[in-house]
């Protein structure tokens, strides 16, 4: 038995069979290959398996995920059938005397590279794909294990050394236990999203220790992977496992029941969701509704820009399944680590500094109106609000307000339902927001305050960046007062302050926001029960 001491960045424990995966791009050196006709060969056979599994991927996208999402794969499919495409690589392999694996390389740089020049837009976006296909034809040539959704069994505990945001969602959660990682901090969008789907996670460990094991434990508690447990360890770990589910069914009994303090104080708890599929944890947990729907995870893990009908039909699911509740909808917040190729956006020094949601929103404009259109249109459907992210001057929402007005007059133009007094808040996530929060909170309807940014703008500290943890603190004093400030402006100025980042779960500081009169707290789902309960003994 191995034990490890890593981070835990998501509650609970698993005890599973290990899955190693690789993520990321894959680097390939320029090695001479005296025979080529052996590495055309070994491309040959590379690419029979790039396109079963392409084939079985477009057949099962087709069955749960509908004829748009199958289509891409059969466009990978073509990619790497391509005789323009096969006959760089062929003759590279030939005049060059280079491996099987750089040519495939440079090949899908090369194709991406020129797509990326063209002046039409639609063949611009289409590199992403040639990159994409090419790495899956480049990852079996190199023998990584590489996944899909039906490359991990059941009850599989995930290690590699880092997600990303797509990987995360790209896994069958169903069949996710836990995740370990080497790199990955509380506050990536990873380890948020595991928290929401409520997968155990521990960051800092190396997933090469895992070795040939057929058992491991995660324990998202304190940290700790075992690695091929002793038997007695186990023993506690299902006792640990059995003590933790009759926690919950305790918490069951605050089902139905207000987040309300002994003196009166009501707040609302709202839950953090990425999508339709993370609906079945917010009843579960009984939410009062959903106060950041993080709009963005829908642009991820796909090849293209949704469609506003696609949008739509989200957006509608999600009001209608909540039945007359609120639900806020954060326009785009793409950038920094969550990052979708279609998008091009160049190579940044600083991407949390850069390029990124609403900056991005107010730049390619007909990307915003688009996702504008569909949440005004599901409004009609629900009780929604929109949200804007990363907000810095009056100036920026004073845009969007003239940007939200004309999606309005086209859409009473063109005759279609929408709702008109839709409510439009803004987070306060960055200090500046914070700062000018009394000349903000005339302009919107209400604000969200995102702690996970706000701390990392305040404090300098990179919320992915583990060596600096210890600087990241969301409890440190500035931090907590530029809260109390947004909240006063908010109340002054007669609109609601929530709370929606990962702060609003933490039991240490629900008495503090609730006496700086925080209106409603927004977490992932799995916490709101607890926090109820903290709140109902205050
Ligand atoms: C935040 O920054 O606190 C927030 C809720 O947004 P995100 O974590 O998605 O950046
Ligand atoms: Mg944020």
């Amino acid at each position: 038995m191995i034990k490890l001491k890593g981070r835990a960045v998501s509650e609970g424990i698993a005890i599973g069979r290990p899955v190693f995966i690789e993520t990321g791009d894959i680097k390939v050196k320029r090695e001479k290959a005296e025979d080529s006709l052996v590495e055309w060969r070994r491309v040959n056979e590379a690419l029979g398996k790039a396109v079963s599994e392409l084939d079985a991927l477009s057949s099962e996208a087709k069955d749960s995920l509908g004829e748009a999402e199958a289509g891409v794969f059969s466009a990978h499919r073509a990619i790497l059938e391509d005789s323009t495409f096969l006959d760089f690589i062929k003759d590279m392999i030939e005049t060059e005397k280079v491996s099987g694996e750089y040519a495939v390389a440079r090949a899908g740089e090369n194709f991406s590279e020129t797509f990326l020049a063209m002046e039409d837009e639609y063949i611009r976006e289409r590199a992403a794909d040639v990159k994409d296909a090419a790495g899956r034809l480049l990852s079996i040539l190199t023998e990584r294990k590489t996944w899909g959704s039906r490359h991990i069994p059941e009850g599989s505990v995930v290690f590699a050394h880092e997600l990303t945001p797509t990987d995360t969602l790209q896994m069958n959660r169903k069949n996710v236990a836990a995740f370990v990682t080497s790199l990955g901090s509380t506050n990536s969008h990873a380890a948020i999203l595991a928290r929401s789907m409520g997968i155990p996670a521990v960051t800092g460990i190396d997933p090469e220790a895992v070795g040939k094991t057929s058992t491991v434990i995660a324990d998202g508690y304190e940290g700790l992977v075992y690695i091929d447990p002793e038997e007695d360890v186990i023993e506690e770990y299902r006792k640990r496992q059995k003590e933790l589910l009759r926690e919950k069914e305790e918490l069951e009994s605050l089902k139905g029941k207000p987040a309300v303090t002994g003196s009166g104080k009501r707040v609302l708890l709202y839950a953090n969701i990425g999508g339709p599929s993370d609906l079945e944890a917010v009843k579960a947990n009984d939410a009062e509704g959903i106060g950041l729907l993080r709009s963005e995870f829908l642009y991820l893990s796909r090849e293209d820009y949704p469609s506003e009908e696609e949008l739509f039909q989200v957006y509608r699911t999600v009001l209608e399944s909540m039945a007359g509740k609120k639900v806020i909808i954060r326009t785009l917040d793409i950038g920094s680590d969550k990052k979708a190729d279609y998008f091009n956006i160049a190579e940044e020094e600083n991407p949390a500094l850069g390029f990124r949601a609403i900056r991005i929103c107010l730049k390619r404009p007909e990307i915003f109106k688009i996702q504008l259109r569909a949440i005004m249109r599901a409004g009609a459907y629900g009780n929604a609000a929109v949200m804007y992210p990363m907000i810095t001057s009056l100036r920026e929402v004073r845009e969007i307000k003239r940007i939200a007005e004309e999606v309005k007059s086209e859409l009473e133009a063109e005759g279609i339902e929408f709702k008109r007094d839709i409510e439009q808040g803004i987070m306060i996530e960055t200090p500046a927001a914070a700062i000018i929060s009394d000349l903000l909170a005339g302009e919107v309807d209400f604000f969200s305050i995102g702690t996970n940014d706000l701390t990392q703008y305040t404090l300098a500290a990179d919320r992915q960046n583990t060596d600096i943890s210890e600087f990241y603190d969301p409890c440190n004093e500035a931090v907590l007062r530029l809260i109390d400030m947004a909240i006063k402006n908010a109340h002054t100025a007669g609109i609601k302050a929530g709370i929606c980042g990962e702060l609003a779960a933490d039991p240490r500081l629900t008495e503090t926001f609730v006496n700086m009169g925080a209106d409603e707290l927004s977490m992932s789902p799995r916490y709101i029960l607890p926090i109820r309960r903290i709140i109902r003994s205050m």
